[in-house]
């Protein structure tokens, strides 16, 4: 049996569910229900339950309190998709808690994280640069970044956000990060027919929403267009209805599509 696990750490978007001082019916029944209503800031954990090995793909400002409810005691490598807050402000939990983590990303996005971010270069991170479509391998994950579309805010500092590629044994599992439905044709091509697709789905039934994330609509249209598998929807906001209301709407019997949330666990 494959030893791979996958984790999602945080489902929610920029701002969490429930919004701070929000009373709208998502916001209502994740005050009052707690988890799968109630959403962290975006991270997933990758781990190899038999060696021990995990690797993190961005770190949540909830990410202290994600990895203590999840047990984990020890990061092997974080591995950043882009630089926005909601993705980064969680690296510096790993000061006085562990030495030494591995950081993995494109140049800009790991040098602005750790430089700007980094609280002072107090943990030592070692800098892995990649560059996108190139093939990596850490321990037990071999995985490759791809370019997708996510143009907001801090454009002066040019940087390129990434979805990532993971071949798991057999599995291919793509996690697209935040984007909008314009992802470059090149990386579609990549991340065709995956097993497990983690895609950024916004928010639902808003037709002129900001083309820099995915609607809840898009990402399930992108699922069927790349033919995955399975598909997680990630990254989602309070304006969506409640967890249970969603699900039955993207699709009653979750076979194909899920509708993500927090503590979410996926043998792969
Ligand atoms: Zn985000
Ligand atoms: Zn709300
Ligand atoms: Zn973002």
């Amino acid at each position: 049996m494959c030893p791979l696990e996958l984790v999602v750490l945080g489902s929610g978007d920029t701002l969490g569910v429930p919004k701070i001082g929000c009373r709208c019916p998502a916001c209502t029944v994740a005050k009052e229900k707690g988890i799968p209503n109630a959403r962290t800031r975006f991270s997933l954990l990758l781990k190899d339950t038999e060696k021990g090995f995990n690797v993190l793909v961005d770190t949540s400002p909830d990410m202290r309190f994600q990895l203590i409810r999840e047990g984990v005691e020890r990061v092997s490598a974080v591995l950043y998709t882009h630089h926005h807050w909601d993705h980064v402000l969680g690296f510096n939990d790993f000061y006085r808690v562990q030495a030494t983590v591995t950081v993995f990303g494109l140049k800009e996005t790991v040098d602005y994280v750790l430089d700007r971010v980094g609280f002072g270069n107090l943990v030592k991170a070692r800098r892995r640069y990649i560059q996108p479509f190139e093939s990596m391998k850490y321990k037990s994950f071999e995985f490759t970044a791809f370019p997708v579309y996510h143009p907001h805010l801090n454009n002066e500092l040019n940087i390129q956000p990434v979805g990532y590629l993971f071949w798991l044994g057999e599995v291919k599992l793509a996690i697209t990060g935040d984007t909008g439905i314009s992802i470059p044709e090149e990386s579609l091509k990549l991340i065709h027919e995956p097993d497990v697709l983690v895609a950024d789905a916004f928010i639902s039934h808003h037709k002129h929403f900001l083309d820099h994330h995915m609607t809840v609509e898009e990402a399930v249209r992108l699922a069927e267009q790349l033919k995955a598998r399975k598909t997680i929807l990630v990254h989602l906001t309070h304006a969506n209805p409640p967890h249970a209301e969603l699900q039955r709407k993207v699709d009653p019997t979750a076979e194909k599509v899920v509708v993500g949330y927090d503590t979410l666990r996926l043998k792969l």
